[in-house]
């Protein structure tokens, strides 16, 4: 889903109000920005230590299995923004259980009116204004299965179970059950009437954003049962993975972006046809708009193609390169791109809630003509983020409906890491007096969000869309910071093996975990797991400094409490009034710790967690000691990203 929490208007504000604070702060921090500019430029450097894992053992898309596939035909009708289709849905009992009833999930009928599930979830603090100027639905016109000739057997009444307000998610019975491993094949006929574009997928004027458009199978477990639910707000993604096989057909004036590969391409009279392949995804959507420009590029033998508003070369321009060097960082992090393109789609500005989106081989963008001008880098986050997406719940297909987190947190941080490996250290906004890295953003964005609810909570049981951003984006890639920080890397090194592991797999939670385990060790696995599925926070607190004269040298006690219960190891800095620093390790366990050591003068200051790399610590503020008055701590300002924390802390919601 979305870019951060609220997409790309929302990380504008964002953004706007970082730069605003920086102006603000800008004397405040003069000393701070002056010593940062010392920094020693370096090239970017991202590699975990140890080899990369190897990557000729990793499933290709010819290693998949079909389960659900679909070969359909479809027709837009530009003027009443209606899509006709019909074709075939072709499905493998995977399962070790006879199935008699499938589940489709039917999520264009979220738009029907303002009692469906989707509608009645407030999405304040997320995307989604709540504007649907005209309706949106999907009507099945019958649903046969070919083999048995059955007739019609969809049930046209139905709604979702337990709720008569909402048809997105409908049991269909079966004349009789198909068995362990056999193929059935369905016959089906649809028409869809797009909404407009006001929460991800519809029209404004001639551009149609066609996603989550038609009659989709639930997913099917491995034990006969479906994972099914209604089309929620913050969630929509689960899914078999198959081979789709789409025609579309778009007046000739329209070019179109797809899922898939570009099969033909043909003009008949005033209609164009298109045909578009794709083996091993779990999903299809396109675009079609007779105001599209388009740019491509190579990388790494992946064809990329930018769909974007005539005049906006520049935003084109920045997308194509984010994404190559995105494909070529998350290739090597996560395992290689497995298909032979990807096409991005940048949506004009009257359809910004088109953009921000991720589907299989095909992102959207956005934002107006004047973005690519801001000082910040909007358009390489965005762009990024929603690439990443193409491991996280692509390649890798989570339950989004279950663990949003492991969707929408692990493309975060996949994101962070990749801006900072790509473009540079602090590289989200680098024209200031002083940087902003993303990282610190996201943190900034999640303080005090721990106790709404579990990072690991299911994508209904957010209570607003604010918990929802902070918490499933921010937070998430906060902690697989953290891990990065305390446990050397973990963070990086496990969602690489995560990934790998589990390519075109459905892992969750306890996957996650045990790669973690796997890279980081019993106790980056431990905090990961209480970090991700409790409510439990970290505050480090330097409480007292305490020097005793014995024989020729001092007895040093340092206290420091960790307020909240997450237990995280941290590095604690001494130094005494010779200048001397002394650097001791906290495991993190219980509540506080004396610290002891021994030396020739007495410790003055303390800094916990002196080169941030704790982005859970809920408040730096407390973080330093000094029994100097108004000395600051050394190192402190050193580091750019605690003054950037600083502004980031002022002006954060
Ligand atoms: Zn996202």
């Amino acid at each position: 889903m979305k870019a951060r929490g609220g997409g790309p208007s929302e990380l504008v504000r964002q953004l706007g109000a970082a730069i605003l604070g920086a102006a603000c702060f800008a004397l405040a921090f003069a000393l701070a920005a002056t010593i940062s500019a010392m920094r020693p430029l370096e090239a970017p450097a991202d590699s975990p230590p140890g080899a990369a894992p190897s990557t000729d053992h990793l499933k290709g898309i010819d290693d998949v299995v079909p389960i659900a596939s679909y070969t359909l035909s479809a027709k837009l009708d530009a003027n009443t923004h209606a899509v006709t289709a019909s074709g075939e849905i072709r499905f493998k009992n995977a399962s070790s259980r006879a199935v008699d009833h499938l589940f489709l999930h039917l999520y264009m009928n979220a738009f029907e009116h303002e009692r469906t599930v989707f509608r009645r979830k407030s999405g304040s603090g997320m995307r989604g204004e709540d504007v649907v100027e005209t309706s949106g639905s999907i009507v099945v016109e019958s649903l046969s299965w070919k083999e048995q000739g059955t007739g019609d057997i969809f049930p046209h009444d139905a709604h979702t179970p337990n709720d008569v307000d909402d048809r997105t998610d409908i049991l269909v019975p079966l004349p009789r059950a198909i068995e362990p491993n056999e193929e059935a094949i369905f016959e089906v006929r649809f028409r869809t009437n797009l909404p407009s574009v006001a929460l991800r997928a519809g029209y404004s004027d001639s551009f149609h954003m066609v996603a989550q458009w038609f009659p989709k199978l639930a997913k099917l477990e491995p034990d006969g049962t479906w994972a099914h639910f209604p089309y929620e707000r913050f969630s929509e993604f689960y899914s078999n993975y198959g081979d789709y096989d789409v025609t579309i057909d778009v007046p000739s004036t329209f070019d179109v972006g797809a899922t898939g590969s570009l099969a033909s391409d043909e003009r008949i009279g005033e209609r164009r046809v298109l045909r578009f392949t794709q083996r091993a995804v779990g999903d299809f959507a396109f675009a079609a708009w007779d105001g599209f420009a388009e740019a491509t590029r190579q990388a790494d033998g992946v064809a990329i193609r930018c769909l974007f508003p005539r005049g906006q070369d520049r935003a084109a321009s920045i997308e194509l390169e984010a994404a190559a060097r995105g494909l070529a960082y998350y290739g090597d992090k996560f395992g290689p791109y497995p298909y032979d393109q990807l096409t991005i789609v940048h949506p004009p500005s009257g359809a910004g809630e088109a953009g921000g989106m991720e589907y299989p081989t095909l992102i959207t963008t956005g934002g107006g003509p004047w973005q690519a001008l801001v000082p910040a880098r909007v358009l390489e986050v965005l762009t990024l983020h929603e690439l990443a997406h193409q491991w996280f719940y692509g390649i890798v297909g989570t339950n989004e409906n279950a663990s949003p987190f492991l969707d929408e947190g692990l493309t975060s941080y996949a994101t962070e890491r990749a801006l900072v490996a790509t473009y540079g250290e602090d590289s989200l906004v680098d024209v200031l007096p002083f940087p902003v890295s993303l990282a610190e953003l996201e943190r900034a964005s999640q303080l005090g969000s721990y106790d709404r609810a579990p990072v690991a909570t299911r994508a209904g049981g957010f209570e607003s869309g604010s918990d929802y951003a902070r918490l499933v984006y921010s937070r998430a890639a906060t902690i697989l910071r953290t891990l990065d920080g305390a446990f050397d890397d973990a963070g990086l090194r496990s969602l690489g093996a995560y990934a790998r592991t589990n390519r075109f797999a459905h892992p969750n939670l306890s996957n996650l975990v045990d790669a973690i385990r796997e890279q980081g060790g019993d106790e980056a696995a431990a905090f990961a797991e209480q970090a991700f599925s409790t409510r439990a926070s970290a505050d480090f607190v330097v409480t007292s400094i305490e020097n005793q004269r014995d024989g020729d040298a001092y007895r040093r006690d340092v206290t420091i409490e960790r307020r909240g219960t997450l237990e995280v190891p941290v590095t604690v800095e001494l130094v005494d009034e010779a200048g001397v620093e002394t650097r001791v390790q906290w495991d993190g366990r219980g509540a506080s710790t004396t610290l002891t050591t021994r030396g020739g003068s007495p410790v003055r200051t303390v800094l916990v967690d002196p080169e941030r790399r704790i982005l859970v610590d809920e408040s730096r503020s407390n973080d330093a000691l000094s029994l100097t008055p108004h000395a600051f701590a050394p190192r402190t300002l050193v580091l750019s990203s605690f003054a950037a924390a600083l502004m980031l802390h002022a002006v954060a919601p």
